[in-house]
């Protein structure tokens, strides 16, 4: 079972799975996989780096998802497809809703575009389930900013993007969750954490009966 977690800046994606994975694990004694995107591979996670180091900005926001779907590339053939087939569940900090709404929305990339590279990169694997966290960016900004301990931290351009930037995030990711309702869950993530992994285990629970 493939379940992915996206959201924008400072939602709380790493904590969550990190608690739905112990969860799991205790609970249904099937083998969980966690992994992130950009990266979950070596190969991924050197894209992952270049790009975030600004190594596509000058080619633009279409560079940049051909990029990141190269990555994908290598880890749904190393990672993702390999753990799915031997039955494991798998949870992804971020999957292809991310090039959406950064690259799509935020970025300025045709939805259609971006949606014809999806259908040739992801193929039949789709997430069975994506728990979207949504809250306010600027709560998720002042989160994210606390984390990096208001030093250099991991230099991360897209943070640094303006707050028009994140909120046409959460607004895309919104549309991809009211599009899709069959597969996306919206979680409210402007919660204590304890509150948002008891609606993470409700939503997992109704939609993947064990
Ligand atoms: O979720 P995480 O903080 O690990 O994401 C790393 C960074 O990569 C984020 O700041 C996000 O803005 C950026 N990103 C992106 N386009 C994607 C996926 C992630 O710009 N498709």
């Amino acid at each position: 079972v493939f379940i992915t977690f996206e959201g924008g800046e400072g939602a709380g994606k790493s904590t969550q799975i990190l608690r739905l994975a112990a969860h799991l694990r205790a609970r249904s004694g099937r083998e969980v996989v966690t992994t992130r995107e950009p990266g979950g591979t070596p190969k991924a996670e050197a894209i992952r780096e270049a790009v975030l180091a600004g190594v596509a900005k000058p080619y633009g926001a279409f560079a940049e998802a051909l990029m990141f779907s190269a990555a994908r590339i290598d880890h749904l053939d190393q990672l993702i497809r390999p753990a799915l087939a031997k039955g494991a569940v798998v949870l992804c900090d971020r999957f292809s809703d991310s090039t959406r709404a950064y690259q799509g929305a935020a970025g300025g990339v045709g939805e259609a575009d971006l949606l014809a590279l999806e259908r040739v990169v992801v193929g039949p694997t789709r997430p069975r389930l994506t728990l979207i966290l949504d809250l306010p960016p600027e709560t998720g900004l002042a989160r994210a900013r606390q984390r990096a301990g208001g030093g250099e931290g991991e230099a991360d351009r897209f943070e640094a993007e303006a707050l028009g930037f994140h909120q046409r995030l959460r607004a895309a990711f919104s549309a991809i969750a009211e599009a899709e309702p069959e597969r996306c869950v919206v979680i409210d993530a402007d919660a204590a954490p304890d509150s948002v992994e008891a609606a993470i285990r409700a939503a997992v629970a109704t939609r993947l009966p064990a």
